[in-house]
């Protein structure tokens, strides 16, 4: 009796162990890939005819093209609080860029929020690994450093930039040296290349688990650096800064392709979720980008500023060259990855975004998003529909119809006095229900914001 009793419990414990082991094993790898400041028009897959861009346009072709697929900021550190927690960054107080502490605001603040979870954070407490090999943003200080917001391995910086050829050891800013947690961090050679070569190693390392890898290209934001090398590929562009950025972008995608190259060779396409974004749109006159067809830039609430490249691919689960059309949200990132690892989302994680996984494979044929909303220092702005409406303190709301004129080219607010009343009004008790924020960046970046709307911008593909 008692032996059967043994029997039956070590039975019961070893289907248990090998149940979990299978759980385990199909728990899906993600890989986000986060270009920076990279212009919409600047890639095959988006009409670019300047600049060939084949392994990014191969993750178009083998997964799913979001058309309407946005970011919850114009500018990075905002952008990536956002798509880091699943939560629209102002409803905790990261409306702004990270931009030095402004009088009045404690400096300990200066960084994403410890009242925020990360992706990384819940992911390893499902027993993922987790990495970071790149650009951080969410904060210098030692609190909000990415090793203890989640991540096992960090390779990169903290700030917003960085030298592509060259650190310092006591260097500062664009300079600092490289921060590693697993290794005496290699000399710099090319930073892209750099980065491809630990999110290669990354991947190999920890096939044999689930892993989470942000993979955080600085490229293409300035300072603009390419190699000799790249920039022999674009020498028939004569504009020295659109030439240099071109080969930034190209040595960008060669990455990209590492990454991709590596996951079909240890054999994890079937079970890996890549992801691939700019953090928000291209500043055109800092870097050369173009946003065609879109209005606007970094920095604008305009479809230039905050409209991106948006693929996702899943060979085991999404299907392949399919273009969703809906507009979607980084913010649906970390529920994604957190229903596809655990099974459910629990309500208590207040995630703003939602799991895309049953939109793009067309189990769910509604609009994931009723609305969206934006706020960024000055200016704030709603989608709903077909109809987005933009807010600054100079001058009326603006309305368009972005089915009529993806450009927003034609203001049409005034013709639509009762829509444009009511998208005011569902923005505006949307906008004071939210904290303040809990850092501002200087103050000549209102009239900045400002100037950027009232530019031209470039709507068409150069030759
Ligand atoms: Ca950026």
């Amino acid at each position: 009796m008692r032996i059967n009793f043994f029997l039956t419990i070590t039975f019961l414990l070893c289907l248990n162990a090998i149940k979990s082991l299978a759980q385990e094993a199909t728990k899906p790898n993600f890989v986000l890939i986060v270009a920076d400041d990279l212009g919409y028009a600047d890639l095959g897959f988006t009409g670019s005819r300047q600049i060939y861009t084949p392994n990014i346009d191969r993750l178009a072709k083998q997964g799913v093209n979001c058309l309407q697929g946005y970011v919850s900021s114009s500018v990075s550190s905002p952008s990536r609080a956002g798509f880091i927690t699943g939560k629209n960054q102002v409803s905790f107080g990261h409306d702004n860029n990270i931009g030095g502490s402004q009088l009045g605001f404690d400096p300990d603040f200066l960084g994403l929020p410890l009242t925020e979870v990360t992706i990384a954070d819940r992911l390893k407490e499902l027993g993922y690994a987790t990495g970071l090999i790149g650009k951080w943003h969410l904060g210098d200080e030692p609190h909000f450093h990415p090793l203890k917001r989640g991540f096992d391995e960090f390779w990169g910086y903290t700030g917003g930039g960085h030298d592509y050829f060259r650190d310092l050891p006591e260097g500062k800013g664009y300079l600092s040296p490289i921060e590693c947690n697993y290794k005496t961090p290699q000399a710099i050679t090319y930073i892209t290349d750099d980065k491809g070569d630990e999110c290669v190693d990354f991947i190999k390392r920890h096939k044999e688990n689930p892993f989470f890898l942000f993979a955080s290209f600085n490229a293409p934001h300035a300072p603009m650096q390419a190699t000799e090398a790249d920039l022999e590929l674009y020498t028939h562009i004569k504009d020295e800064k659109r030439r240099t950025y071109c080969a930034m972008i190209h040595r960008l995608d060669v990455n990209v392709g590492r990454i991709l190259d590596t996951i079909e060779k240890e054999d994890l396409d079937e079970n890996t979720l890549i992801v691939f974004i700019s953090d928000n749109g291209g500043p055109v006159s800092d870097n050369g980008s173009i946003n065609a067809p879109y209005n606007g830039q970094k920095g604008t609430l305009l479809e230039g500023g905050i409209r991106v490249p948006f693929l996702m691919k899943w060979s085991g689960r999404l299907p392949a060259g399919k273009i969703y059309s809906y507009p979607v949200i980084s913010l649906d990132f970390a529920p994604t990855f957190m229903y596809e690892a655990s099974g459910a989302v629990a309500n208590e994680y207040d995630f703003d975004g939602v799991n895309l996984i049953p939109y793009l494979t067309g189990e769910n044929i509604l609009p994931p998003h009723a609305s969206l909303n934006w706020r960024f220092t000055i200016s704030a702005a709603i989608r709903d529909g077909d109809w987005k409406l933009i807010r600054l303190p100079d001058r009326l709301p603006m309305l368009y119809n972005l089915v009529d004129d993806i450009s927003e080219q034609d203001d049409v607010a005034i013709e639509n006095m009762e829509r444009t009343k009511s998208m005011l009004k569902d923005l505006g008790s949307w906008d004071i229900r939210q904290p303040h924020p809990v850092f501002l960046e200087g103050p000549i970046w209102r009239a900045n914001q400002v100037s950027l709307y009232d530019r031209k911008y470039q709507l068409e593909q150069p030759q």
